[in-house]
């Protein structure tokens, strides 16, 4: 075969055979293609399109080009949960120890943050000594002893997708639903999973930007789930604003930990119980976890008698962080200014601008511009507010956690750009848009 011969065929709109794409896949991995010509197939493949079968075969294909994550000597049934990302998004953080706690065991590995898009292992790292480094004997142990282990990738997880995608960021290609969907499927199907939620967000604050365009997605991944014999259910969120009150590292992790206490914001701990509701059923297979309510209903008792809590409260302890700094959150990280931003009117609020929170938090320090640079662990902001509430004058929006008073103003103007107001009573914003199922159509 011959790699030009593949990319002329795109380029003309033509559906490639399974062995073209795992030849191409290959060959670029084994380091016998030039980046000029993976670049080149991208393009195309981003300017035409790919298949339902196609993109399934891309997916096997990045699948094979590494090692597979094996969970069968922890259960025979290993859910897993992925988040397009979002602003404020800590669901992981709650929803992992939570549906460990019920007794279905999940070994997940996560990723940094990048952009405004938060990471979960830097918000873990904000617990001193946290490891997120594990071997992939260590994942495994802990997977089997505890139930539950969150760290960062182990082994060599689909490397094509990897090379690959590193190609896609400067050439203008990220944004193809087909090299998108299968480079998260193929990451998650390596990972051992058998269902799979995906939490596709919607919105500003989030890859895709509207809900037609996140729909189309999530099928897309739960069409490669299906012909993959893997149970996966999407669920569309909204990311116009974000998730719960705290954005950036250790606050996030601080909102997380008064949720698995039974407290924490109401729209944060009604996203956290449906995503690991949909993880139950999952786990049940429609056998034991059918009655979605009721799913819901215990998730809530559990989280209230703090056992999600103490679940996570082993973790962290298996992994080498300092439990003192979760029993005592005032131990965590923490900016030495804080400066609250206020209303000057009385109204409703109509737009609280995920991506401009996200931005100015990252211009606090919480975030990265490039995947080798640092992040702050106690920088960012506590939001006060969501669309729809009603202020008056001098209503507290949003907390700025700074870490000097230099930065205050310009986050404060940057904030100010980002908050609508409205006359007029507002519904507030719904929680989920749509879900869409494999074993449904
Ligand atoms: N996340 C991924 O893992 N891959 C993409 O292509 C986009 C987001």
């Amino acid at each position: 075969m011959r790699a030009v011969d593949i990319i002329a065929a795109k380029r003309d709109g033509q559906q490639l055979t399974e062995e073209q794409i795992n030849w191409f896949i290959d060959t670029y991995t084994a380091g016998d293609l030039p980046d000029y010509q993976a670049a080149a197939f991208l393009m195309a493949v981003y300017l035409n399109g790919m298949s339902r079968e196609e993109t399934h075969n891309l997916t096997m294909a990045l699948i094979n080009s590494g090692d597979r994550v094996d969970l069968s000597a922890i259960t025979d049934y290993a859910v897993d949960k992925h988040s397009s990302g979002g602003v404020g998004d800590k669901t992981t953080l709650v929803v992992l120890p939570l549906v460990a706690a019920m007794g279905v065991p999940v070994a997940k590995m996560s990723g940094r943050g990048l952009g405004f898009t938060g990471g979960t292992l830097d918000k873990m790292e904000s617990i001193g000594g946290y490891n997120v480094n594990l071997s992939a004997q260590q994942f495994r142990e802990q997977a089997q002893r505890l139930g539950l282990v969150l760290a960062g990738q182990t082994g060599d997880l689909a490397p094509a997708d990897g090379k690959l995608y590193a190609l896609r960021d400067v050439t203008a290609t990220v944004s193809s639903l087909p090299l998108i969907a299968s480079s998260i499927m193929s990451k998650k199907i390596a990972g051992g999973a058998q269902g799979i939620v995906l939490d596709v967000k919607a919105g500003r604050g989030a890859f895709m930007q509207t809900v037609e365009a996140a729909r189309e997605l999530a099928q897309i991944m739960v069409d490669i789930g299906k012909d993959s014999g893997r149970d996966v259910i999407a669920l569309i969120s909204d990311m116009n604003q974000p998730l719960g009150s705290a954005v950036g590292n250790a606050l996030e992790l601080e909102e997380a930990i008064e949720t698995l206490n039974g407290g924490g914001p109401e729209d944060f701990k009604a996203h956290c119980l449906e995503v690991a509701a949909h993880m139950m059923t999952l786990a049940g297979r429609g056998e034991t976890w059918t009655d979605h309510d009721r799913v819901r209903k215990q998730l809530a008792e559990t989280l209230a008698s703090g056992s999600a809590f103490t679940k996570f409260r082993e973790m962290v302890q298996a992994q080498g962080g300092d439990v003192g700094m979760i029993d005592d959150t005032a131990l965590l990280p923490r900016a030495p200014v804080e400066h609250i931003v206020r209303s000057d009117r009385a109204g409703y609020i109509s737009v609280l601008a995920a991506d401009t929170i996200g931005i100015a938090a990252m211009q606090l320090g919480a975030g990265r511009e490039r995947k080798e640079d640092p992040v702050n662990h106690a920088v960012g902001l506590k939001v006060h507010v969501h669309v729809g509430d009603e202020i008056t004058p001098e209503s507290p929006l949003i907390t700025i956690h700074a870490d000097s008073e230099e930065q205050v103003e310009p986050v404060v103007n940057a904030l100010k750009m980002g908050i609508e107001y409205s006359e007029s009573p507002l519904e507030p914003l719904p929680l989920f848009y749509d879900f869409i199922r494999s074993d449904e159509g």
